[in-house]
């Protein structure tokens, strides 16, 4: 039995020191993709539900490695967040977006709006208001074009803190918008102080809709909740007619999903609006 319970700690330690490897092997070939250049953004569009036309897009980071293709950000993004990568790949993923569109712009694509994902660890950077102007300053987008993604959790904080960095924020002119929304704890209280724009329901909530009676009493009340705080409320992971005709019915401004489209290259999601502007 002794022999056995030290067979067992080996085991473990080594699983662990196993772990961390890959975990810093992870980590050395991230930092190295950054400077290769081998992350790209897709781009997903965004519709009226009333006028069907384009009113946005969100860009999505993705890894190319060269060894193994595609990665999505589920498999590197919570690593980079722990490691603090997070803000240089942010930083990135803002200036790269914001370049994009300023192109598209420049090139005659409606005045529709740029949405880029946000991490806690940018937020948390003193001078991340700063460099949001910068990048919009060096890449020539006008800031009302930009909308910045949280999540409930990173506007959770104490005090008075979020409210003076989210003003801080809206002071440069750009909109704010609540990520995977429900899937937090905000009070509506809360959520009634801060200076945001909008909600995007959570995928969670709309994916089981019409089967799921709870899923769509949630979806509804999220829908209400928004339009009497005047915010715009955006619905994702759309994949259905039904689901389209459920949130429009209740009152939804918009929707991201691939029932209207996948996140796409530059050059395909341009090449999709091309051949079918509107729908
Ligand atoms: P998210 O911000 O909630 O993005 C929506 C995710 O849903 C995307 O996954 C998108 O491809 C997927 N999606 C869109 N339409 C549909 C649909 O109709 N059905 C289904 N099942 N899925 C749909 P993706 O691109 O894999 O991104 C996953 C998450 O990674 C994002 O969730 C976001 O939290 C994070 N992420 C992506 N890009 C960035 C980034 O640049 N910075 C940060 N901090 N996080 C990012
Ligand atoms: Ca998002
Ligand atoms: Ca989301
Ligand atoms: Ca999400």
């Amino acid at each position: 039995a002794k022999e056995q319970g030290r067979n067992t700690y080996r085991f473990y330690t080594s699983t662990l020191t196993i772990a961390a490897n890959e975990r810093l092997e992870l980590d050395a070939r991230l930092r190295r993709a950054l400077i290769n250049e081998e992350f790209i953004l897709h781009y997903q569009p965004q519709f009226d539900s009333l006028t069907g036309m384009l009113i946005g897009c969100e860009a999505l980071v993705r890894w190319h490695s060269p060894e193994h293709g595609l990665i999505a950000p589920d498999r590197f993004i919570p690593l980079a967040e722990e490691t603090g990568l997070i803000v240089q790949l942010g930083d990135w993923v803002l200036q790269t977006a914001c370049a994009q569109h300023k192109l598209w712009l420049d090139n005659g694509l409606p005045d529709i709006m740029i949405a880029v994902n946000l991490s806690a660890r940018q937020l948390q950077q003193q001078d991340f208001a700063e460099r949001v102007a910068a990048i919009l300053d060096a890449t020539g987008l006008p800031a009302e074009r930009l909308t910045l993604e949280l999540t409930e959790s990173m506007i959770m904080l104490p005090g008075e803190q979020a409210i003076e960095l989210l003003r801080e924020l809206k002071a440069l002119g750009l909109k704010l918008s609540i990520d995977d929304f429900g899937t937090g704890y905000s009070s509506l209280a809360y959520l009634k102080r801060l200076p945001i724009d909008e909600l995007k329901i959570d995928q969670g909530f709309v994916r089981d809709i019409p089967q799921d009676r709870n899923d769509m009493e949630i979806a509804a009340t999220i829908i209400a909740m928004a339009r009497n705080l005047n915010l715009k409320v955006i619905a994702e992971g759309v994949e259905t007619d039904q689901q389209m005709e459920f949130l429009t019915l209740q009152g939804c401004h918009g929707y991201q999903g691939y029932l209207l489209g996948h996140p796409l290259t530059p050059e395909a999601f341009i090449e999709q609006l091309l051949h079918a502007p509107n729908r």
